[in-house]
């Protein structure tokens, strides 16, 4: 096993056990020192929501009605009519509500501890580095930016501003996804030979900001494409070696006129495991298999909502279905509560790890040539 191995297995072995290691004291972005709350018990972190849109509206807010370490505090909205709507419904008052502009100020509100930022890709730059620059730790979702560049400065502003940055990763958090972890990771079939791992659905809305490349970066593979590069990585726990892309021809060239419709592509893992992936904007499919050694697992559904399902050569995975983004809030703001430094899998240089191989699936696609991913 080479060195590279053993460390991403070692990481990834980490991050399934959620074994977080406890930091020297955290300070505020004016370098004060910021007190464990796990002095406190029963405080709950307020988040504050950027983005009212689908995901905001039908499943976050939903979740934060359930979790225990956090609560829905306030509101970052660019329409008038959702703020009045959310005020109401959530019981949030006026001063906890924020616009694009005014935003900064909630540097001076101290019900707000954590900014989620749920905006087009495009926007999770500017707004996780105003969000630390005012002193808050932030939860940004995936994919984490548009280019590596961007997620190096979001990483930045968190570090300069003592502040944790954590991706919307919620599937680290899922049992049926914690015990695929450990099927491959813990080698219980004998070690992984090949990985099948596919997230595609049939999108709607052509005029969403899904299909412009300035705001998604991209096509399914920036959406949905990047469960099955996780999905390959958590179940190898190892990180790709080379990469090879083919993009499919599109059927509707109008409504993909910006981005990508489909795209396959395959990897090859340290151990010599390869995977396979497909990702789509036309038609569905969601499933991550890995064949071993001495049997196989498998999840489908893999990547959505819930509940998950699993099965393996010797029968069906049998797991709690938990709420994702609420296990995943309460997970991240257990650790920020505690003081404790975010597990690997959940942070800005893990957003980072996958934003950089997007681009080289695109790379490989456009090229047609193999990349290389030692370097
Ligand atoms: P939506 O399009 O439904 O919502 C985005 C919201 O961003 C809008 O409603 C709007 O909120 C705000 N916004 C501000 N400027 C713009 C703009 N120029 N164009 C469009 N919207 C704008 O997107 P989703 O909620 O589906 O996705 C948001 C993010 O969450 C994406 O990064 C996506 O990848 C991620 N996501 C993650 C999921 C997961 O399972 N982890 C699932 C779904 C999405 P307002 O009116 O309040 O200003």
């Amino acid at each position: 096993m080479t060195n590279l191995t053993t460390q991403s297995r070692r990481r990834f072995l980490m991050n399934a056990g959620a074994s977080a290691l406890a930091i020297p004291t955290l300070t505020d972005a004016l370098g004060r020192p910021i007190q464990s709350d796990s002095a406190q018990p029963g405080r709950k972190l307020g988040i504050a929501l950027v983005g009212l849109g689908y995901y905001s509206k039908n499943l976050l807010a939903p979740a934060l009605q359930q979790t225990t370490n956090c609560r829905l505090a306030g509101i970052v909205t660019g329409t008038p009519a959702k703020a009045e709507e959310w005020m109401k419904k959530y019981d949030i008052p006026k001063g906890n509500v924020y616009d694009y502009k005014n935003f900064d100020r909630i540097i001076d509100n101290k019900d707000i501890d954590v900014v989620y930022v749920v905006l087009p890709n495009s926007m999770h730059r500017e707004f996780v580095v105003r969000a630390a620059q005012a002193g808050k730790h932030v939860i940004c979702e995936k994919p984490m930016a548009i280019t590596p560049a961007d997620c190096q400065a979001m990483i930045d502003a968190c570090k300069k501003a003592d502040r944790q940055l954590a991706i919307g990763y919620r599937l680290h958090y899922e049992p049926f996804t914690q015990e695929v972890m450990r099927l491959g990771q813990q080698k219980v079939f004998g070690p992984v030979r090949f990985v099948e791992a596919s997230d595609a659905f049939k999108i709607g809305d052509p005029t969403q900001w899904r299909l412009k490349k300035s705001m998604a970066g991209g096509g399914a593979l920036m959406d949905v494409g990047i469960y099955a590069i996780q999905g390959a990585r958590y179940v190898t726990g190892e990180e790709p070696i080379s990469v090879t892309a083919q993009f499919s021809p599109k059927t509707d060239p109008q409504k993909f006129k910006d981005v990508e419709e489909t795209l396959f592509w395959q990897f090859q893992f340290p151990s010599g495991a390869v995977s396979n992936s497909t990702t789509s904007y036309t038609a569905g499919v969601e499933r991550l298999y890995a064949s071993c050694q001495d049997g196989w697992f498998e999840l489908s559904p893999a990547f959505g909502y819930g509940p998950l399902k699993g099965r393996t050569s010797k029968g069906p995975i049998e797991m709690p279905v938990v709420n994702h983004q609420a296990a995943h809030m309460d997970g991240v703001c257990k650790d920020l509560l505690a003081g404790n430094k975010l597990p690997n899998h959940v942070t800005g240089e893990e957003g980072l790890r996958d934003v950089k191989l997007l681009q080289a699936i695109y790379r490989a696609a456009e090229t047609g040539r193999k990349i290389d991913l030692k370097g």
